[in-house]
């Protein structure tokens, strides 16, 4: 064979199968959506200037006691250490916000319990991982040899910026991946694989503005600057990460917010565009979007655990849980109810939840 007839074979193989490999893209997305993913993106396995963003985060101190964040060395950032033979991700999206839902009148309802949107219903991270486990496995039987591994939130990925590099949308001031035609209400999954498929352009363009509504809503003030959040005062580490007592001068300020909070998205204009699911598993259950804090204070503890079974909810434990909500009844307004069920847990065998339980008491002005 010819020097120039071998490189032509060389060529017409290469793009054979670059023509494959975009096929087969195709046939993915086309699964994806089957799967009732919303949307997909590919890109490179690296996370770019994301990497130094986090480095700067952890070196502040913002990730408070979320000591996983710093763990992991370099994995976090580069998929290949995490997974070695990585040379693509492919990014996926599900939104999960259901109807009927007034997610502004149950925050204003100081009564009532706010939990935060994404985890009224079960815990999305079942229903996330099969969907990818079902998405993984029909790309091994059309590709061979291909290997991959499926995360949900379930090892450190730095799934945002993934996202972003993948072309799911830009990353807001309030850190959130949002895309202009369906807001930031999702859910993120991936897919670490060893197909080297074609990648999508990321999304470069930042749709934010001159807008700071999230940074300057924030109840608690978390945000230093714009992408930089400070979870030590962040109402969704308080709740959910923070498994101590929350600090004094936080606590007037966290409303009814009692698991999670969805400020600085409720407020994000870009979420009039934001898509509702159909998924049973993200509807709410139990009541939670609309159940009044007094009466969630009384669940037993056997109760808690059978109604928040399959939860999200489940992580911050029955302390905790008790915990948050002294602090959101000793917000609501003083009424016979609030007062009860303050009572009925004065005597409570646990330090933390009693100490949160006399602060709410007095600031009904009934201190012991
Ligand atoms: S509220 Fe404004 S600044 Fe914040 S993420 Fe949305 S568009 Fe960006």
């Amino acid at each position: 064979m010819t020097a120039s007839l071998a490189t032509s074979t060389t060529c017409a193989k290469n793009s054979d199968q670059t023509a494959n490999l975009q096929a087969l893209v195709q046939q993915i997305r086309d699964w994806a959506q089957e799967l009732g993913f919303a949307d997909l993106g590919i890109t490179s396995a690296d996370t770019g200037e994301h990497a130094q963003r986090l480095q700067h985060w952890l070196e502040q101190g913002y990730h408070g006691t979320m000591d996983y964040m710093a763990n992991h060395g370099d994995k976090r950032y580069t998929p290949a250490s995490l997974v070695p033979g990585t040379a693509r991700v492919i990014s996926v999206r599900m939104d999960y916000l259901t109807l009927p839902d007034n997610p502004e009148q149950a925050l204003r309802n100081r009564e009532n319990a706010y939990i935060s949107r994404y985890t009224l219903g079960r815990d999305y991270h079942k229903l996330m991982r099969k969907r990818l486990a079902q998405l993984a496995k029909r790309i091994d039987s059309a590709l061979e040899g291909h290997q991959h591994r499926a995360f949900v939130d379930s090892a450190p990925v730095l799934e945002r910026a993934l996202a972003q590099r993948a072309g799911l949308g830009w990353i807001g001031k309030n850190n959130m991946v949002i895309h202009p035609k369906a807001g930031s209400f999702f859910f993120l999954g991936e897919i670490y694989t060893s197909a080297p498929l074609p990648i999508d352009a990321p999304f470069t363009t930042d749709h934010c503005g001159s807008c700071s509504a999230c940074l300057q809503l924030c109840p608690t003030n978390a945000f230093v600057d714009a992408h930089m959040l400070d979870a030590r005062r962040c109402i969704s580490y308080l709740t959910i990460e923070l498994k101590e007592s929350i600090p004094e001068e936080l606590r007037p300020l966290m409303g009814n917010r009692v698991f999670g909070c969805d400020d600085c998205q409720l407020v994000c204009p870009w979420n009039k565009f934001s898509k509702h699911s159909e998924e049973d598993d993200f509807k709410p259950r139990h009541g939670l979007d609309n159940t009044s804090l007094a009466a969630l204070m009384m669940w037993s503890e056997e109760q808690f655990l059978q109604r928040t079974e399959g939860s999200a909810i489940r992580r911050t434990g029955y302390h905790g849980w008790l915990r948050n909500l002294a602090v959101g009844l000793g917000n609501a307004p003083t009424t016979i109810p609030v007062l009860e069920a303050l009572r009925a847990r004065q005597d409570y065998p646990s330090e933390m939840v009693r100490e949160h339980v006399e602060w709410a008491l007095a600031q009904h002005g009934l201190a012991l």
